[in-house]
C-alpha cells in the first residue's frame, strides 16, 4: 500500500477553472440577448433570516450574477417572516416580467415549510431546479431546468471525456437537492446507478465497485481512500468547515487520490459549478421567456 505522503496520482477536476470558462460564455450570451431584447435576465434572490452560511452563499450568487450580466434583485426578510408573506412575495415575483428566476435560499426557518415554498415557484422560474415539475421532467428524460449541483457534477464528469454508458455509478446520499437528481442525471446519461443513504448496508462494498463515486452525505471523510477502485472518478459534493477555517469534503482526498484517475478538490471542485449552473439556468429561463427556445 502506498503511503499517504506520496504525491497524488489522480488528475484534478478543476471546478474553478471550468466554472470560469462557462461563466464567460454565459455572460456573452446574456449580453447578446440583453442587447437584442432591451433587458437583462433577472434573478430574484430571497433570504429569510440571517444564517451566516446562507448569507455567504447569497452574496456569492449575487456577485456571480453581476459578473455575468444578470440583474439580481435581493429580498432579505427577517427570520420571523410568515409563510403567508413569503408565498405572497413569490406570487408577485411569478408575475413580474423582469424576473426570469426565483431562488429561495435554503434552509428556511423551521416555521416555514420548504416544500410548500418550492412548489409555489413558477416551474419556469425555478432556476434551482428543485420544483417537483422539474424533477419529474428529468425523471421522464425530458429535462427542463435541472438541479444546479447535480448538473454541475455532470459538467465536471464530462470534462474527463469518459463514456458514461454502462458505467457503475454509486451515489452516497439521497437528498432531494443532490443525491436523487444526481441519480436521474446519471441514468439519463446511460449509467448503471446505485443510490446509497443512511439506511444502506455495506457502503464500502458499493463504493469499491464504482467507476464513478458521487459523495454527498454531508459526513466529513466518510469515503476512505482504500475503498476507491483504481481508475475511478470521484466527485466530492460535501462541504465541511474545519476549526482553522479551511474546507474539506466527504472523501479522504489524499488517500483517494492514490487510487482515483480523477478527483474533485474541496474547495474548488463542485462548489463553483453549483453557482455557475444557477447562472446558466437563469439565462435558459430568460431565453424561454423571450421565446428564444
Ligand atoms: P442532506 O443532509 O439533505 O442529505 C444527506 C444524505 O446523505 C441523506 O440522504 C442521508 O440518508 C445520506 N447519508 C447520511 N449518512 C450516510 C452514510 N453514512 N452513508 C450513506 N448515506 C448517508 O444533505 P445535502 O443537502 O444533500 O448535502 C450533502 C452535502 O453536500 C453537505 O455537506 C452539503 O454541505 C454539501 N452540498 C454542497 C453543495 C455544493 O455546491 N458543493 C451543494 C449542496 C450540498
Amino acid at each position: 500500500m502506498r503511503s499517504i505522503m506520496t504525491t497524488s496520482t489522480a488528475q484534478i477536476l478543476d471546478g474553478k477553472a471550468l466554472a470560469a470558462r462557462m461563466r464567460q460564455d454565459i455572460g456573452l450570451e446574456a449580453e447578446q440577448l440583453s442587447q437584442k431584447h432591451g433587458r437583462k435576465p433577472g434573478l430574484a434572490v430571497i433570504l429569510v433570516g440571517a444564517d451566516p452560511a446562507s448569507q455567504v452563499y447569497v452574496k456569492a450568487k449575487k456577485t456571480g450574477c453581476e459578473k455575468a450580466g444578470i440583474a439580481s434583485y435581493s429580498h432579505e426578510l427577517p427570520a420571523n417572516t410568515t409563510q403567508q408573506h413569503l408565498l405572497g412575495l413569490i406570487t408577485e415575483l411569478n408575475q413580474d416580467p423582469k424576473i426570469d428566476g426565483i431562488l429561495v435560499q435554503l434552509p428556511v426557518p423551521a416555521h416555514i415549510n420548504s416544500e410548500t415554498i418550492i412548489e409555489a415557484i413558477d416551474p419556469g422560474k425555478d432556476v434551482d431546479g428543485f420544483h417537483p415539475y422539474n424533477l419529474g421532467r428529468l425523471a421522464a428524460r425530458q429535462p427542463a431546468l435541472r438541479s444546479c449541483t447535480p448538473y454541475g457534477c455532470m459538467k465536471l464528469i464530462e470534462e474527463t471525456g469518459v463514456d458514461l454508458h454502462g458505467m457503475e455509478c454509486v451515489i452516497v446520499g439521497a437528498s432531494n437537492i443532490v443525491g436523487r437528481p444526481m441519480a436521474l442525471e446519471l441514468l439519463l446519461a446511460g449509467a448503471t446507478v446505485t443510490v446509497t443513504h443512511k439506511f444502506s448496508r455495506g457502503l464500502q462494498s458499493h463504493v469499491e465497485r464504482a467507476d464513478i463515486v458521487v459523495a454527498a452525505a454531508g459526513k466529513q471523510g466518510l469515503i476512505k481512500g482504500e475503498w476507491i477502485k483504481p481508475g475511478a472518478i470521484i466527485i466530492d459534493v460535501g462541504i465541511h468547515r474545519l476549526e482553522d477555517g479551511s474546507l474539506t469534503g466527504d472523501v479522504a482526498f489524499e488517500e483517494a487520490s492514490q487510487n482515483a484517475a480523477w478527483i474533485t478538490p474541496v474547495p474548488g471542485g463542485v462548489g463553483p459549478m453549483t453557482i455557475t449552473m444557477l447562472l446558466a439556468n437563469t439565462v435558459q429561463a430568460f431565453k424561454t421567456h423571450l421565446g428564444e427556445e
